[in-house]
């Protein structure tokens, strides 16, 4: 079946859908995005993903391209016209297009937005879960307001490779000993008092909206939550280690550099809170 994308107020099938060459987004990495995912046709985190591009949009001065309540309709109707149960939707806005210069174009310039949907397998991901994944380290190289979703993801496209080239699914950022978050992914471990633990969300991270919705259950769970900086040798002696994000939910991590971590299968804190997460998102 043809995708079809949004892009800049038409409705287009995906492979005829463009943008101009002086699109900042293009030039500058001038743009910011979201990834949501919808299950049994409803969105999971949709506020809390609305809510981050909003501040995206906020730290860089840029303008939304509509206002919050036109968005939501756009984002159901990339889903509904793509006949989607299950998707992963992208957005994207940028600062718009502009004769190539440094500094922001003239006020009154229309941002670019596009949204795409495409199929989510969610029985895949349930799949990966009951096994685990392993995980590399890699320097965290990014600019100093990783805390913006914007679309300069090259250095983490760069450690995403070499942890695909290892035969990992995800890469470790670590920056001064200090394990940040992963390249499209929050970082976690469990401690020997079975408290759960992430680095704190400051200006280093991006603030996970599922890393917000896992706190939230964890809470509910009673399972106590440290928001402090843990280093590469302590996620290595881990009793557990697991990652998060819209796309993984909660995913166990079973190997960190080649070290297994505890038993070398998925923790049962990691489980648990991979099935409140679940059961919470899809109640909304
Ligand atoms: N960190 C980075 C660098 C990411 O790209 C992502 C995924 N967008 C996350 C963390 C997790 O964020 P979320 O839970 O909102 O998907």
């Amino acid at each position: 079946m043809t995708r079809i994308a949004y892009v800049n107020g038409q409705y287009v099938p995906q492979s005829a859908a463009t943008v101009h060459i002086e699109d900042r987004g293009y030039q500058f990495a001038d743009g910011v995005y979201e990834v949501c995912i919808v299950v049994n046709g409803r969105y999971w985190d949709m506020e809390g993903h609305l809510a981050r591009l909003q501040r995206s949009l906020n730290e860089l001065q840029m303008a939304a391209p509509m206002d919050i309540e036109a968005l939501k309709v756009v984002m159901g109707e990339v889903v509904r016209r793509n006949r989607l149960k299950n998707a992963l939707v992208y957005m994207q806005v940028t600062r718009g297009v502009a004769p190539r210069n440094h500094p922001f174009p003239p006020e009154g310039t229309r941002p670019s937005l596009v949204i795409t949907a495409r199929r989510f397998d969610l029985d895949q991901s349930d799949a990966k879960a009951k096994t685990g994944v392993s995980v590399i380290s890699q320097p965290d190289i990014r600019w100093g307001r990783v805390d913006i979703k914007t679309v300069g993801l090259l250095p983490n496209a760069l450690a995403k490779q070499a942890a695909a080239e290892a035969g990992a699914a995800e890469a470790l950022l670590v920056r001064d000993g200090v394990v940040t978050e992963c390249s499209s992914s929050n970082a976690w471990i469990v401690d020997e008092t079975g408290a759960i633990v992430t680095h704190p969300k400051t200006n280093r991270i991006l603030g996970g909206i599922t890393r917000q919705t896992a706190i939230a259950c964890a809470e509910e769970l009673q399972i106590k939550v440290i928001e402090r900086p843990f280093t590469l040798e302590e996620a290595k002696a881990a009793p557990e280690v697991f990652i998060t994000s819209a796309t993984s939910f909660v995913m166990p991590v079973i190997s960190v550099d080649g070290v297994r971590i505890g038993s070398g299968k998925p923790g049962p804190v990691a489980m648990r809170l991979r099935e409140a997460y679940k059961a919470r998102a899809a109640r909304g």
